[in-house]
This record gives C-alpha cells, sequence and structure tokens, in this order.
C-alpha cells in the first residue's frame, strides 16, 4: 500500500498523501458545489480564487515581492519554458533596442529597422552555462531557435571532468557575452545531481542593482531552499517534483520585462529582423495580462500546487528555511550512508556541487557495477524503497529526495545503504 512505500523517482515524485486526499474528493465534489475541480469553468471565480491563492502563497513561501514579480501558470513543460525563455527575452532585447534607437533616430523607421538590423547581427548574444543534460537541451532548444551564431557557450562542464558531467567550472573560466540578452544556468541538473552551491557571484548585481538578465531553471530544486528572487530576471519550473502534479508549469517573472515596460516586439518586425515568432501561448505578456488564463488552463493542477504550498506554510513557520533545513538534513544522512563505504559507492558528481535533490551514485562490488545495481534495485524494492533507478541516459542509483520525501524515508534509505555495504 502507499503507506508502506517511499518513493524516490525524480519527477513526477509523491505527493504529500493528505493532499491527495483532499484532492481525491475535491475531484468528485469541490467544496459541496456538486461539481468536481477538473469540471468547473476556468473562467469561475473559485479559479480565479484558486490562481490568485497559489501566486500569493509562492510568493510567502519564497519571500519575493508581487509587486515586484508576476507569478505565470503555463502548461509548456521545463521544455516549453526553453523555447519561452528564448523568445520572451530576446523579445524584450529587441524591445530595449528598439527604444533607444527611436531616441537616437527619431521617427525615421527605415533608419531605425536597418540599425536595428545591424545591432541583431552584431550584438544579440544569449549565454549559457552548461552544466548537466537539462542546460545542454535548454542551449541546443536556443540554437535552434535563433541559429548557433547568437548561442554563446560560457561554459560547459564536461570539458575540465572527461567528457562526463559532475562539476561546475570555476567561474573564472566563464566566457561571458558583453551584454547578453540574457544568462541561463540550471540550478540543480536533476539527471546528473548537481546543484548551484549558490546564486553565482559573478552574475550578482552591484549595490544599484544592476548586473545581468538571468534566467534559472528550477525545475527540481525550488521550494527546497532559499532563492535570492531579486537577483533573477525569470525563474522556471515545472510543478511535477517539489510543486504538484504534471501539467502546470510555473514563471517567476519580474515585472520591468511586462508592459508598460517592456512591449514585445510584433511579428512583422520579427520577422524583418530574422528573428523567431513565438507561438502566442508562450508569450509571457499575454498569459500575465490574462492572468494565465489566456486559454483553457488545468485548474486542477494549480489547486493541488496550491494545497502543497498551503501544506508547507503551515508546516515551516520559517517558510523556506525551514524545509531548506530539513532538505539538507535528509541529504546528509544518504550522502553520509554512502560516504562511510567509499569501496562500495561512488558518489557521482564533485561534492562541492552535489545535488540535495537528485542524488546520483554507482554501486560496485566484486568488480561487477551493473550486476550490483540491480540487486540493490531487487532489495530496495522489497523494503519499499521504490523509483531509484538513475535516468536512462546514465544509469546508475538516483535517490531523489524531494520536498515529499520524510525525514524517516531518508532514514530508511540511509540504513538500507548502510546495510547493503555490509552484506555480502
Ligand atoms: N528541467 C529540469 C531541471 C528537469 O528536471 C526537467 C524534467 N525532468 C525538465 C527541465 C523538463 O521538464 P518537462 O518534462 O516538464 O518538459
Amino acid at each position: 500500500s502507499r503507506a508502506d512505500i517511499t518513493y524516490f523517482g525524480a519527477g513526477p515524485a509523491a505527493l504529500p498523501t493528505d493532499v491527495l486526499e483532499a484532492a481525491s474528493k475535491a475531484l468528485l465534489d469541490f467544496n459541496g458545489t456538486g461539481l468536481g475541480i477538473a469540471e468547473h469553468s476556468h473562467r469561475s471565480e473559485l479559479a480565479a480564487n484558486i490562481i490568485n491563492e497559489a501566486k500569493a502563497d509562492l510568493a510567502t513561501y519564497l519571500e519575493f515581492s508581487p509587486e515586484q514579480y508576476e507569478v505565470i501558470f503555463m502548461q509548456a513543460g521545463g521544455t516549453g519554458e526553453f523555447a519561452a525563455s528564448v523568445y520572451n527575452l530576446v523579445g524584450a532585447w529587441v524591445s530595449r533596442q528598439h527604444a533607444a534607437l527611436k531616441k537616437e533616430l527619431g521617427d525615421d523607421e527605415e533608419a531605425i529597422l536597418a540599425a536595428l538590423r545591424k545591432k541583431v547581427e552584431t550584438e544579440l548574444k544569449v549565454d549559457y552555462i552548461v552544466t548537466g543534460g537539462w542546460s545542454l537541451k535548454a542551449y541546443q532548444e536556443a540554437q535552434r531557435l535563433l541559429g548557433p551564431e547568437y548561442v554563446n557557450l560560457v561554459a560547459d562542464a564536461r570539458t575540465i571532468n572527461d567528457g562526463k558531467f559532475g562539476k561546475i567550472p570555476d567561474e573564472s573560466s566563464w566566457k561571458l557575452s558583453k551584454d547578453a540578452a540574457y544568462v541561463y544556468f540550471c540550478d540543480n541538473e536533476t539527471v546528473d545531481g548537481v546543484e548551484f552551491p549558490a546564486f553565482p557571484s559573478i552574475l550578482t548585481p552591484d549595490a544599484d542593482g544592476n548586473g545581468p538578465i538571468v534566467v534559472a531553471d528550477m525545475s527540481s530544486n525550488i521550494l527546497s531552499r532559499r532563492i535570492p528572487v531579486n537577483n533573477y530576471s525569470l525563474i522556471f519550473f515545472g510543478a511535477q517534483k517539489n510543486l504538484g502534479s504534471t501539467g502546470v508549469t510555473v514563471a517567476i517573472l519580474k515585472k520591468s520585462f511586462l508592459p508598460p515596460h517592456t512591449v514585445q516586439p510584433s511579428a512583422p518586425l520579427l520577422r524583418k529582423l530574422g528573428l523567431p515568432i513565438p507561438p502566442i501561448i508562450l508569450q509571457y505578456e499575454i498569459v500575465a495580462k490574462n492572468n494565465s488564463l489566456y486559454n483553457t488552463l488545468s485548474i486542477f493542477d494549480v489547486y493541488i500546487a496550491g494545497q502543497v504550498l498551503k501544506k508547507l506554510l503551515k508546516t515551516y513557520p520559517d517558510k523556506v528555511d525551514g524545509q531548506q533545513a530539513v532538505a539538507e538534513k535528509k541529504a546528509s544522512l544518504i550522502y553520509g550512508a554512502l560516504e562511510a563505504y567509499p569501496d562500495v559507492y561512488r558518489i557521482v558528481p564533485d561534492k562541492a556541487v552535489r545535488s540535495k535533490m537528485n542524488i546520483c551514485f554507482r554501486i560496485t562490488k566484486n568488480g561487477d557495477t551493473d550486476a550490483t545495481e540491480k540487486s540493490f534495485l531487487k532489495a530496495a524494492t522489497v523494503l519499499g524503497l521504490t523509483g531509484l533507478k538513475g535516468h536512462r541516459s546514465v544509469g546508475g542509483i538516483r535517490a531523489s529526495n524531494y520536498n515529499s520525501i520524510p525525514l524517516e524515508g531518508a532514514e530508511k534509505l540511509a540504513k538500507f545503504i548502510d546495510d547493503f555495504a555490509k552484506s555480502s
């Protein structure tokens, strides 16, 4: 039964049982309305309340200002956001350049267009820091949409680790562009178990708040640690790890990238500049203007996310700091168990960049990694420790230590790691 299992899958992840119990009732009859939450109109007042409460609770929990940041619910998945970030932030770059040229050249639209074309050709750059499989995919998507000539590889972690992910190159080696349209990184690489230990100091804004435009994918570590939201222009994440059920994706966007401050360039202008035209559903300004209801949003998924946030706020009076302390404790229990047997367990990433969410390791006994890992997975399943198989692209073992894993679950896994190493 559900109570016998601790599920360490990487996403979708386990959700809190009490949230699912409430959701199962809400699916049949939401708050005594006689109609289920997945049946009510997304235009109803109750849907608007669910959206607005989830937005407010996210801001409260992560401690960012709703005056400065907009929360947008979308359905594109993390993968859709790889594209959305390109479209919207390149669009914002074009918009800024256009405004500056208008100041300089007045109303001469032809001269502005010629100068803008030149600027695109010579100055437009988007920067990617590649530290694992997901930032690599985002980098490739930017290359596909814009053309590789516009995409700058700031650092590729594989170059310092025999062609494999597992380290983060020293910031002194990063090749940042001058005035990039944005700098992109993935805060926690789910497949490779690599997490940025802190916000990169080279990207930190100065005392006046001026600095690079930073975008981060936080699909697999959002809500697990304090983040300096003010250092980012855009943070996005799929819900299906720490927030809720698969089907909703969240973007936290600095309001200065939305109207009236920034207005996305028109499709004809982008066409003239040879830049890609975003599908309307990936335009943040359109989705934000409609409070995430430009088209039919899954209110059920937003409801689940909202319930998870309410539970977190209730459980941790000190909000994300409380959850962070628990996440660190669980991760150190599991890493500690692994470190005790260096002849049996090899932790994949470098110690300095180990993920607290996705704990990736290899197991070898009698010189046979494959057979040992198979028997580890089998014995773990018997004990109710499931979902431990590593991503198909890298193999090995991965224990995803998301927020819904209770401390007892981590203790159980740590004990099993210890017992397995000792067994013959
Ligand atoms: N980014 C990260 C860090 C992820 O872990 C994942 C999915 N596991 C994605 C992006 C892609 O998300 P989706 O499957 O929702 O497109």
